[in-house]
């Protein structure tokens, strides 16, 4: 099988520590499970979050705002691809290697293209880095024309774009090297977000891209048979932290409609994760699952996480009902 498999920022971030050391090691975690997924004969796209090595970006940015320029979102989401790319190389070659595999991995700087007209870009909705004081949040919107709320006792919040993502430039990239027998790490944190001028230039735009929904997007592009994404619980949840909470195991595309409808994914977490499965399933899809990274192998065929069957998945086993 080819899967592209989403790993969630927070798999990757050894809670309450953002030492080097630290995330260096839950990356070589996270690997772990990636090679026993590769070990199992299945062809692996890696995509990745990225909020968490943001988020310490941002706080750089602003601290040092009166002295070093702050750098745009998009080279943010260059320089995480490239960091934690780097770090994925290193740590998956490791746990390939002592498998008896003679690992190709390549990290992929990876341009996700979104609409210059997308309404995010006049009205951003998506809040990003801490909140802080008006008086500290002033140079940035002064002086750097960042736009930032009062969110009242908490201070005040960057608002940005999430522009919806159209196009994985680096898509004829990631086929050739998928080819040639590379596992790719691609479009990390959702992709850098670009637009194209009328002249055919690209150019980054302040903005961050769910990386679910691009998941899903680089899934279809790349002819994966199966969208996994891995979060850090085992299933999506119907009636989440309520008495009737109920894990959502085999669903069909029409009863998760109903479910996402029904309120039941919180937005800017299990929202988009659902909307990405439902997204790929719809489109042609086979399979798309939703689960804890430690379940991954277990749930890409067999029976574990929340799975949307598509109507093509060979691992359904055909129950003789009769439809209707
Ligand atoms: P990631 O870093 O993997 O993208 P997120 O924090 O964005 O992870 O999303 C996973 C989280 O979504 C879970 O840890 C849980 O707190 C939250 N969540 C919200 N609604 C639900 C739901 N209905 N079922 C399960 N988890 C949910
Ligand atoms: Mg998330």
């Amino acid at each position: 099988m080819r899967v592209l498999l989403a790993l969630g920022g927070n798999a990757m971030t050894a809670e309450g520590s953002a030492t080097p050391e630290a995330q260096q090691t839950a990356i070589a975690d996270a690997m772990e499970s990636v090679a026993g997924l590769i070990a199992a004969g299945h062809e692996v796209v890696v995509t990745h979050g990225n909020g968490p090595q943001v988020g310490n970006l941002l706080v750089k940015n602003e601290l040092a705002a009166a002295v070093v320029p702050p750098v745009p979102l998009d080279w943010c989401g260059a320089q995480t691809q490239a960091t934690i790319g780097f770090t994925i190389m290193n740590t998956l070659e490791q746990s390939l290697s002592r498998r008896g595999y003679d690992p190709h991995i390549a990290a992929i700087v990876t341009r996700t293209r979104v609409d210059e007209n997308d309404p995010g870009f006049t009205d951003p909705t998506k809040p990003i880095g801490r909140f802080l004081p008006y008086d500290q949040a002033r140079t940035l919107i002064e002086e750097h024309g960042q736009v930032w709320h009062d969110r009242g006792e908490k201070g005040w919040r960057r608002m940005v774009a999430s522009p919806a993502p159209l196009e994985v430039l680096e898509t004829a990239t990631i086929l050739t090297l998928i080819a040639a027998g590379y596992v790719v790490v691609a479009a990390g944190g959702g992709g850098i977000p670009v637009v194209r001028g009328p002249q055919g230039d690209v150019r980054g735009v302040e903005a961050v891209i769910d990386k679910d929904l691009t998941a899903a997007l680089l899934a279809r592009s790349v002819g994966a048979d199966v969208l996994m994404i891995a979060t850090d619980v085992d299933h999506a949840i119907v009636g989440y932290e309520t008495a009737s909470a109920a894990p959502i195991r085999d669903v069909t595309l029409e009863e998760m409609r109903v479910l996402a409808a029904g309120g039941h994914f919180a937005i800017g977490s299990m929202g988009p994760k659902v909307a990405a499965a439902m997204q790929f399933v719809d489109q042609g899809g086979q399979r798309a699952v939703i689960t804890s990274l430690k379940h991954i192998q277990t749930a890409v065929t067999g029976d574990f996480g929340t799975v949307i069957q598509g109507r093509s998945d060979p691992s359904q086993t055909p129950t003789g009902a009769v439809p209707g």
